[in-house]
C-alpha cells in the first residue's frame, strides 16, 4: 500500500469518528485533499485509493495537472485568491470555486463558463475573523452578496468557505467555526442549493467537523509537509523518505 493510501484510509477514520462524536446530525462530510505543491502522480495515486475532490490554489501549476489528469474522475476545486485575468480558465477547467468573495469576478465565472459545462459551483469565502488584511466578505456583507450570486445564471450557490485565523486555542478556534456555522444554516435555510461548509484543515479537521463543517480541506495530513518554496516537482520518492 502507498503511503498517500494509507494516509487517506487513517484521514478517512478521523473524519468517521469526529463525525460520530459531533452533536450535528448533518450530512457526511466531504474529503477535499488540496495538491497544491503535489504533483500529477501523487494526484493520481491518491485518485487510485478513491479519492475525488481535489483542491488548488495556483491556476498555472493546476491547469498542467488538470491536463495530464484529464481522463480520471476529478472534481477540481480552484481555493486560491482569484485575479480577474485568470477568471477564463477557472471557468474553463474547475468544477468549484470555493474562494469568491468579489462580484466582478462572478460575473466573469459565470460569462466565461463553457456552454457544454454544468453551472459552476461556488462557495463564498467569508472572512470569519473580519480581519481587514484577510480574503473574504465580511459576516455582516454575506446575505446581500450571496443573493447577488444567486441571480448569476451559470453559477450555482453551494455555500461557505472559512480560513479562520490559527490562535492555538481550542475555545476561540471553535467560536469561529461556530460563527460560521450559524451563518451556513441561515443560508441553507434562504437557499436550497446551499449545503456545504468548506471548513477545517490538516491542524483543525476534528475541531471543524464537531461544529458542523461538511468539508474539509486536506493537504499536509494526506501528502505529506509541502516544501518551501513552493516546488512543483517533489516526487512521491520524496515523500516516501521522509
Ligand atoms: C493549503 C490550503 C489548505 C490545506 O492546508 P493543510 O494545513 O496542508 O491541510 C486548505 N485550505 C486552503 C485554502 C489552503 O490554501
Amino acid at each position: 500500500m502507498t503511503n498517500i493510501k494509507k494516509r487517506l484510509i487513517s484521514i478517512k477514520n478521523t473524519i468517521y469518528l469526529a463525525q460520530s462524536s459531533s452533536a450535528k446530525q448533518g450530512d457526511s462530510v466531504t474529503l477535499l485533499a488540496v495538491s497544491k505543491t503535489w504533483s500529477a502522480e501523487n494526484i493520481h495515486q491518491a485518485n487510485q485509493a478513491g479519492q475525488r475532490h481535489f483542491g488548488e490554489n495556483y491556476l498555472q501549476e493546476a491547469l498542467k495537472k488538470i491536463t495530464l489528469l484529464q481522463d480520471l474522475d476529478i472534481e477540481w476545486h480552484f481555493i486560491g485568491p482569484i485575479q480577474s485575468n485568470k477568471t477564463k480558465e477557472i471557468a474553463a477547467h474547475f468544477d468549484w470555486v470555493q474562494s469568491l468573495d468579489r462580484a466582478k469576478i462572478a460575473q466573469r465565472l459565470a460569462k466565461q463558463r463553457p456552454e457544454n459545462k454544468p453551472d459552476l459551483n461556488i462557495c463564498i469565502q467569508v472572512n470569519i475573523d473580519d480581519e481587514s488584511s484577510k480574503s473574504g466578505i465580511t459576516p455582516s456583507e454575506l446575505f446581500s452578496f450571496a443573493h447577488q450570486i444567486s441571480q448569476i445564471n451559470g453559477l450555482v450557490l453551494r455555500g461557505l468557505m472559512i480560513i479562520p485565523t490559527k490562535t492555538g486555542h481550542e475555545e476561540q478556534q471553535r467560536i469561529a467555526f461556530k460563527k460560521a456555522y450559524s451563518l451556513f444554516e441561515q443560508l441553507a435555510n434562504q437557499y436550497p442549493t446551499v449545503d456545504t461548509l468548506s471548513m477545517g484543515m490538516s491542524a483543525d479537521m476534528i475541531l471543524a467537523i464537531e461544529e458542523g463543517s461538511t468539508m474539509v480541506r486536506i493537504g499536509t495530513a494526506l501528502f505529506g509537509q509541502r516544501a518551501k518554496p513552493i516546488n512543483n516537482n517533489t516526487k512521491l520518492s520524496e515523500l516516501n523518505n521522509e
